[in-house]
Order: C-alpha cells, then structure tokens, then sequence
C-alpha cells in the first residue's frame, strides 16, 4: 500500500525559509516520494513566496470560508510541485493574513493567522479526493491539527482513520499566546487545561501539539532526551515526559541535490576530496568579497546564524577579546535580535583586516562561507539537530560546536576520540556553556590546522560520511508506520 503523507510547514525551502525547518520540509518529503510514498505538502501563501518564478497555480475551484474569531476569511489555493519532483505543494491563500512580507509576525492577529492555517489544512483535505493516512505537523505553527482532529472532527469518517505525528524542530518557540487566544480558537479552554497542569492560563500551540499527536520526534537523538529535562525543555518536559513512550529522535539529513560541493550552484568553485584545489579557490573568492586578505596559513572561522540567544552568542562575546587575538580571519552572516547585529557590526568596525560580515539572509552567500571557509563554528547553548555543521562537514570544513543536541550527534572531537585510540573524528567541541571552554576549543582548532596532513584526516573523515537523507528517511518511514498502529 502506498502510504499517503501531508506535510505542514510554516517554512519550506525554495519558497520561505528563516532556518532549518525550511531545509528540512523541502527535502524529507522528497525522499519520501522516492521511497514510494504519496506525499503532499502544506504552506501558507505568504506575500514574499515569488509565484513565477515557482510556477505557483491558481486553482480555481477551491474558495472555502473558513471562520476565525468570530469572522469569516476566504481562503484560496495555489498549487506546484517541489522542484525536480512531482510532490505536490498546496499554498494556503488567505490574503488577510498571509500577504506579508515576513513569515513570522508580531501583529496582533499572529495567532489567528497559524489558527486559520491549521484549520484551513484540514477543511482543505475534505475538499480533496485524497485522504492522508498521516498528518505529518512540525513545530508549534502546526500544532493544533492534531487536536483539531481529535476534538472536533471526530464524527466525521473520511478523518477517523487518520494518524499524526508531531516533529519538534526546536522547542524554544510554543507558540505561547494569551488567554484570549482559546476563543479564537474555538477549543474548549477547560478541556485542554484539565489535560494539561503547566501554564494553565496561557494558550500554547505546541503544547497540544504534543499531547494529541500519535507519535513525537525531534530532530536528534541527544535533544529528545534533552527536553525531558528543566534545563532544555523550557517549561515542557512534565508535558513530554507523559509522552515518553512515543518520543523519538531522528537526525536530520542533508539534501545533496542542495548541498553537494561538486555540484553546488551558488559556488564559484567546485571541488570535493579528491579534487580538492576548488575549496581554496573559493577561500580566496570569499575574501576579495570581503576585501580581507587572502593567506593560506590564515585559517577563516565562520558562522551563518539566525542572530538569537540560542546560538552561543553570549559565551561569544564572552570570549570575544581573546578571540580576536587568534591568528585567524572570521566571517559572519546573520540577521536577527539588534544586540547581536550591533556586536558583529562593532565588531567588524573595530578589526576590518581580521572580520567579514553581513547582516541580512544570503542563500548564495551561505553556501559559499560554508564551502570557503576553513573552520565553522557553533557554540549553541542548545541546537535540535542544526544543519550547518553538517553543511561544514560535507564541504571539508571543520566544525567547532558545542556538545549538545544534534551537535552532539553529529560532530566528534578530534583529540577527545583520539584517546580513546581512534582517528575517526571530524571536529572539534565542548561541553561547558562558557566562553572559556569556547575560546579553548577555537584555539586547540586553530593549533591543529597548522598540522596540514592532520588537518587533511579529519577533513577527510568528514567528507567521507554519508550525511544524506536516506537513513533518516527510512526512519520516519518506520515512524508513520507505527503511527498508523495506534
Ligand atoms: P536553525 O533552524 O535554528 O536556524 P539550522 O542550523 O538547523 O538552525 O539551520 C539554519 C539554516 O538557515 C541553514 O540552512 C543556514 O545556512 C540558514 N541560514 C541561517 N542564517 C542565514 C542567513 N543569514 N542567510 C542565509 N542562510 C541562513
């Protein structure tokens, strides 16, 4: 039987992206597809998503009224497919509240925007032909189709059979809104609070995302043990720990039709191991770029990141003095919260020979830090599975992380694994959230680069792991199969 999957993201790469999620929601359902599953994907329509050049469809028999704080919004739909497959991609129209040019708000109707969504997905499906076996939710934007489901479709056939999984791409964000929020959403507020004792007087998305889905995953292994405790769970683990029995961590992969350095069109050169004179070439590009100085002995240390509290930036700063005494050039590329725009543009004020920056989203630009950079660092406090490092790892660059998370899961520290006798590490990181123990492990980094035939092994080590989707694929294959048991 071929398994029939809708996927709901508040993100998908090529259309909206903001971080990870996005990488994740574009590529996942294509493996899916391959492995022989009948996928379909859901996105509100925002008014930053380009219809030409995606091809996006107006489908012209589909107008729903869909009722939201007491009034009535039209909702359209718009459809294509993902590129270079035949998934297909239905874009949410709902003019009002989706044509903005952000797809994250602080507008007052934030939440009703993600409660017409969520609602307009299942509505849609009734619409269709076609009946998913799964509800595939992701993050707290998707978070109350699962209860939806539950609670207010449950005396209608064509859903009864439908199983969910919830994925958790970072737990920080819950979609937490005030008391008001429960009339919008036309659930009953006594109902949800009697199942749930943490925050009783809020609205939260993502907390009945969690408690009425059949099946939760993360993104790694390490950050679904994590969120069972107060220091990561951020107010869920009691919630979560009622779930235990079907929380699941699975890692992300990478999608090498996006991230494959031999192939890559956003860089100037291509290269991979064993032809591997491209990745200087494209050191050297970046530097011009930067109008930094091009040395071969320099390393470059780089970071692309949202600009948040979650990435490591206060130990950062912690250590910047000392930092910016290594023999080394940085670069950063980011957007986000204003104090750390504000340090990195300092910064780079201060030291205009040693740092590169660029404050703004750049796709193309990311991909070339990635791919020209020697070392790429991710000092995140807590990091769900993080792709970036697995970016690096793939592109010969070595990752410096902190050990938590998907970082843990996926980076392993040269000198840590060489006590133990073996010579399979690919990075390098730390435990301590301090920027002692960050400034150690960037300057142990530093020291090993001056080793060229050893900096070469643990490039190679990295360059030569499978990181693709595939596994994971399987994986979530497995989940939706267990899912439909329940
Ligand atoms: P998160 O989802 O928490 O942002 P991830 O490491 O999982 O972290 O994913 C981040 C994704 O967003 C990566 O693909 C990264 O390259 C991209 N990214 C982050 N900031 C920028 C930026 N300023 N410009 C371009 N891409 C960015």
């Amino acid at each position: 039987m071929m398994m029939k999957i809708a996927f709901i993201a508040s993100e998908i790469f090529p259309y909206a992206k903001t971080g990870g999620l996005a990488d994740v929601a574009g590529a996942l359902p294509k493996v899916l597809e391959n492995l022989g599953c009948d996928v379909k994907l859901f996105i509100p329509k925002y008014g930053s998503i380009e219809e030409k050049k995606f091809g996006l469809k107006f489908i012209s028999n589909i107008k729903l009224p869909v009722e939201i704080a007491g009034k009535t919004r039209m909702v359209y739909l718009h459809r294509a497919n993902l590129p270079g497959t035949r998934v297909e991609v239905n874009f949410i129209d709902c003019p009002y509240h989706f044509f903005r040019d952000k797809i994250y708000t602080n507008d007052p109707d934030e939440d009703e925007r993600f409660i017409l969504f969520n609602k307009a997905v299942i509505e849609l499906i009734l619409q269709f032909r076609w009946i998913p076996d799964i509800l595939h939710c992701n993050d707290w934007q998707t978070g109350l189709i699962p209860v939806y489901l539950k609670n207010n479709y449950t005396r209608n056939k064509r859903l009864k059979n439908i199983s969910t999984l919830y994925t958790i791409h970072n737990i920080g964000y819950q979609g937490t809104f005030s008391e008001s929020t429960f009339s919008k959403s036309e659930l009953n507020k006594d109902l949800l609070n009697s199942i749930s004792p943490v925050f009783p007087e809020n609205f939260s998305f993502m907390k009945y995302g969690i408690l009425f889905s059949d099946i939760i995953n993360t993104v790694s292994k390490t950050y679904a043990s994590e969120i069972l405790t107060p220091e990561y769970g951020e107010g869920m683990e009691q919630i979560l720990d009622k779930k235990k029995s079907v929380l699941v961590g699975i890692t992300n992969g990478i999608d090498y039709s996006e991230w494959n350095p031999l192939t890559d069109e956003n860089l100037p050169f291509h290269f991979d191991f064993d032809h591997f004179k491209g990745k200087a070439r494209n050191k050297k590009f970046l530097l011009d770029y930067f109008k930094l100085e091009y040395n071969e002995n320099l390393p470059v240390i780089a970071m692309v990141s949202r600009l948040v509290g979650q990435k490591g930036f206060d130990i950062f700063a912690e250590a910047m003095n000392e930092l910016i005494k290594i023999d080394a050039q940085w670069l950063f590329l980011g957007i986000g919260e204003d104090r750390y725009e504000d340090l990195f543009k300092s910064l780079t004020h201060a030291y205009p020979d040693k740092i590169g920056s660029y404050i703004g989203y750049n796709n193309e630009l990311s991909h070339i830090i990635v791919a020209g950079s020697d070392i790429f660092l991710m000092p995140s406090r807590y990091e769900p599975c993080g792709l970036n490092q697995i970016y690096s790892l793939r592109y010969g660059t070595v990752p410096v992380v902190r050990r938590t998370g998907g970082l843990a899961d996926t980076v392993r520290d040269w000198h840590e694994f060489k006590q133990h006798g073996s010579d399979s590490g690919n990075g390098f990181s730390f435990f301590e959230y301090s920027g002692n123990a960050l400034l150690t492990t960037v300057q142990r980094a530093v020291e090993t680069f001056k080793d060229k035939q050893l900096w070469k092994k643990i490039i190679k080590n990295g360059m030569s792991e499978d990181l693709s989707w595939e596994k994971s694929g399987r994986d979530y294959l497995d989940l939706y199969r267990r899912c439909l048991k329940k």
